[in-house]
């Protein structure tokens, strides 16, 4: 018989990463064993990572996201009209929705915060000017001219990790793409799920991904042609091109979110773009690459670390990106 198991962790059982990775395992053994389980977490060191809102996802990727996430054990919900629990800001949105309750949106700041804190003194912070194999240790020289060496080193320096790579001898995907996210004022009294909008349905080739930044902002990030956000075209005409898709994004397909930007972050993407990553090695120095690497993060991070001890990038971080 199946049964149902209710776990609640916080505090110190959730207080650094290793903690966090074994009650992962705990739960991960008692799903293998057929059981049902609900965890609450709640917060460690004051304050909780991951947020509690829900991720609704539209659109003809719904069903792929749905079957993945059913397969991986979690419990999501797909219908062909809009979940009765999801207040998006909307005029008609269109499906099929898959809608995950427990969703949540990490923390990014937080996150940071967290793990500097759990490094304490032995992180180092410098810019890193040159890198290279030196027999079988790493040679690591920084902006001040300090040279150290190194038994195994990862190298996840983001859109400035082609450049490390090229100067140790590895050529890696280099292309670039401008990426912007814009912050809108949330008008209706409503408190909507994150929501991944793939329909396509406002205007073809236009995707979205939007969340609540705070109770009255909404920010929307937008999928765009690649002709509208090469980086050949720079910086101030992406942006112009974005803006311009966004705010008509807004007037036209949303309701109560006033179309006027109050913020922006502008990013670089890493080509060939989506969810994947890769990994090579020379010599005792692994560099990762990858654009949207952070949902990996603590998955990614140990595998790293194996191959960075091991000497040997295994199979698994090798995950060509895919589009969705
Ligand atoms: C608006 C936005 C939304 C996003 N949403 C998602 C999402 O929903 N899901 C997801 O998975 N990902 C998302 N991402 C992407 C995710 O944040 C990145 O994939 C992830 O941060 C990449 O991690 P990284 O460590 O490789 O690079 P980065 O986070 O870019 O970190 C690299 C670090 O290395 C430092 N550095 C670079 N060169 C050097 C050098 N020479 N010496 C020393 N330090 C150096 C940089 O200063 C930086 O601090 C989003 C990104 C943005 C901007």
């Amino acid at each position: 018989m199946t049964r149902t198991i209710v776990q609640k962790y916080g505090g110190t059982s959730v207080g650094s990463v290793e903690l966090i990775q074994r009650v992962a395992d705990k739960v991960a053994a008692i799903r293998q064993q057929g059981d049902n389980i609900a965890v609450v977490v709640s917060a460690m060191a004051g304050k909780t990572l991951v947020g509690s809102e829900g991720v609704l996802v539209s659109g003809q990727p719904a069903y792929a996201w749905h079957q993945a996430t059913e397969a991986a054990g979690a419990s999501v919900q797909f219908s062909e009209g809009l979940p009765a629990s999801c207040d998006v800001p909307a005029h008609r949105p269109v499906g099929p929705f898959a809608y995950d309750a427990a969703g949540g949106v990490t923390d990014v700041r937080s996150t940071g915060e967290f793990l500097v804190r759990q490094l304490g003194h032995r992180l180092i912070a410098e810019s890193v000017v040159a890198i290279e194999a030196n027999g079988e240790r790493a040679r690591i020289v920084t902006a001040q001219r300090d040279t150290s060496y190194y038994d195994a080193v990862v190298v996840a320096a983001g859109t400035g990790t082609p450049k490390l790579a090229a100067d140790a001898g590895l050529h890696l995907p280099d292309r670039l793409e401008r990426h912007l996210r814009f912050t809108f004022r949330l008008e209706a009294a409503i408190t909507p799920p994150c929501w991944i909008e793939r329909s396509e349905a406002w205007r073809s080739g236009f995707t979205s991904y939007s969340q609540l930044t705070s109770p009255t902002t909404w920010a929307i990030g937008a999928g765009l042609p690649a002709s509208d956000v090469a980086w050949e075209l720079g910086a101030d005409e992406v942006e112009r091109r974005s803006r311009t898709a966004v705010v008509a994004y807004v007037e036209e397909a949303l309701n109560g979110v006033a179309p006027t930007p109050i913020d922006k972050i502008a990013c670089d993407v890493t080509l060939p773009g989506g969810d994947g990553f890769d990994a090579k090695m020379i010599g005792p120095i692994v560099f990762v690459w990858g654009d949207n690497l952070f949902k990996f993060a603590p998955w990614l991070g140990r595998q790293l670390a194996k191959a960075a001890v091991n000497g040997d990038v295994p199979p698994e971080l090798h995950q060509p990106p895919v589009g969705d």
